[in-house]
């Protein structure tokens, strides 16, 4: 099965790193939504918030662990958001579990 996240994980498909470790890789979304937006997803693949079972609590508590670790590292102090799309009705479109982090401006709600 063809993943484009496993497969920037793999590095087989070039990104921008932002950071890494033993279970997740952040890098720069390609369509940047605010001054600074990183995804921040799981090594191996899981296809969505919606497919996690009761063992990924650790995992799930490490990729916003690190959204919040990202967000200090630049600097973003006025505030930011972190957001997971899951499924089409909330707007998913790749499939691998991923963790939006946006900041560097002013964020609106409620979101389209
Ligand atoms: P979703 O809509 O699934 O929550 O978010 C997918 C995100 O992946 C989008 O913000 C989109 O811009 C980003 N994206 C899609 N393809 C690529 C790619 O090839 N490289 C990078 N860095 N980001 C991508
Ligand atoms: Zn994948």
């Amino acid at each position: 099965m063809s993943c484009l996240f496993c497969e920037i994980v793999e590095g087989s498909i070039p990104s921008t790193a932002v950071y890494q470790d033993e279970q997740c890789y952040a890098f720069a979304d390609i369509h940047p939504q605010a001054p600074e937006h990183v995804l921040i997803t799981p090594r191996e693949h899981i296809g969505s918030l919606a497919d996690c079972i009761e063992g990924d609590h650790a995992l799930l508590g490490h990729l916003l662990w690190t959204a919040a670790q990202i967000a200090h590292a630049k600097g973003l102090t006025n505030g930011y958001r972190v957001v997971v799309n899951a499924g089409e009705d909330g707007g998913q479109t790749v499939d691998h579990l991923h963790v939006h982090l946006l900041g560097g401006r002013p964020l609106t709600w409620p979101p389209g």
